[in-house]
């Protein structure tokens, strides 16, 4: 990863207009914001730049309004909670460029704080349209990127505008470009990485750029299936690709070749039905699937080996559940090996970074989370990190 610029490269900002791209789509529910995580991420960059004597507009998009107006897109949905968050009020300005945002700017005092309307009411947003950024940066002296999450678009309010004026990481991005460069980039070794969830289709990229880099690859979740499948073991009726046999197969030469090990369990919970604690719920060797079962969960005694795999490492990368967590009680693996990793994390031993859709949730399940070194609540952003592909908002940022 390339060097990036920080809030601490900037000079005296008073009176200067920092236009800031944070992440504020946030859950809603019956018009109200049922979740503020993204807002606290951000805070302390737009508390500091304020504090610093900056005029700060935010900038940010909000759901899929495909460049139109919409009123029920609107980002000022979501000013309570930012002004609730920050403590302070936020100047709700209905623009994104031109004459609006330009008196408003005149209003604004030194240290005040104005959120711009969702950039995706506008085309130019997601074409990454040239004049659409200038007409953004014309109002902005300089530009803060403090939405990760979606570094991994090249859209105008992440690249365009970071193209046109002087750009910085914010606080949130610096803290997770450093603790994603601290798992991937520069690793202490031995690497162990955990990829679960339903379908290796959409993780492939993950697990072939994975192979090169880690040491211990632990596959788990409805895509071990396939693996197991591609091994010759009988599946069942569990969720299984059985179309990408030969992916897998060139996944596992690969990961021979580069001295990885891919772990597969051993051990599974089975059942006939997909039900939380189904009266035919039993725990079997992979070789012992019954035609009419399913595997829901990695099995106990593959989660104790995959334990001491863990202890012998010093760095962890965590995306996707073991099994399918959500339902009681094929929960267990996911919960016995995050536990184990944050028991690690917090004595000290192991440096461990999760995150991308489901995975959050599941180590917040597990009551987990706390103890991890980092968790990136970015989706597809993480998960193009771990494809190793370099995000064009991160890139726009480097010097
Ligand atoms: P993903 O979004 O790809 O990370 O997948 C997460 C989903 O995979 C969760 O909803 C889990 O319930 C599901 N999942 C994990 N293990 C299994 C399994 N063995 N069988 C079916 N679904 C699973």
């Amino acid at each position: 990863m390339s060097s990036f610029r920080t809030l601490d490269d900037l000079g005296d900002i008073t009176g200067k207009v920092a236009l800031v791209r944070v992440d504020l789509n946030l859950p809603m529910n019956g018009g109200s914001v049922t979740d503020t995580t993204r807002v606290q991420a951000s805070a302390p960059t737009i508390l500091e730049l304020a504090e610093k004597g900056a005029k700060v507009l935010l900038l940010a998009h909000f759901g899929r309004p495909k460049g139109q107006r919409n009123s029920t897109m609107s980002v000022s949905m979501t000013l309570d909670a930012v002004e609730d968050v920050l403590g302070r009020e936020v100047m709700f300005i209905p623009e994104i460029h031109g004459p609006v945002v330009e008196q408003s700017i005149g209003i604004l005092r030194n240290g005040d704080i104005g959120l711009l309307e969702n950039t995706r009411f506008w085309t130019g947003e997601e074409a990454n349209d040239t004049d659409f950024a200038k007409g953004i940066a014309a109002n902005g002296d300089f530009f803060v990127n403090d939405a990760f999450s979606a570094a991994h678009r090249a859209h105008a309010s992440t690249v365009g505008v970071a193209n046109i004026l002087p750009s910085y990481a914010g606080r949130a991005m610096e803290k997770e470009l450093k603790a994603l460069e601290a798992a991937l980039d520069k690793p202490e070794q031995p690497v162990a990485a955990v990829v679960g969830g339903a379908k290796v289709s959409s993780k492939l990229a993950v697990l072939e750029n994975l192979v090169s880099k880690v040491q211990h690859l632990i596959i788990g979740g409805g895509m071990a299936n396939t693996f197991l499948a591609a091994r010759g073991v009988d599946v069942g009726k569990s969720l299984c690709e059985h179309d990408l046999t030969a992916t897998a197969n060139a996944i596992m030469d690969a990961a021979d070749a580069a001295g990885c090990t891919v772990h597969l369990p051993y051990d599974v919970v089975v059942s006939q039905e997909f039900a939380a604690n189904p009266t035919s719920l039993r725990i079997c060797n992979v070789h012992e699937v019954a035609e009419n079962e399913m595997i829901l969960d990695v099995g106990p005694l593959a989660v104790e080996a995959l334990a001491d795999v863990l202890k012998t490492c010093r760095t962890l990368v965590w995306n996707g559940p073991m099994g399918a967590f959500e339902t009681e009680p094929f929960d267990a693996a996911t919960v016995a090996l995050a536990k184990t990793a944050a028991a690690l994390s917090a004595e000290g031993s192991l440096v461990s970074v999760a995150g991308g859709g489901d995975t959050v949730a599941a180590l917040n399940h597990a009551g987990a989370a706390d103890d991890f070194s980092y968790i990136s609540t970015a989706g597809g952003a993480f998960l193009e990190w771990m494809e190793g592909k370099e995000l064009p908002g991160v890139a726009a940022l480097s010097s």
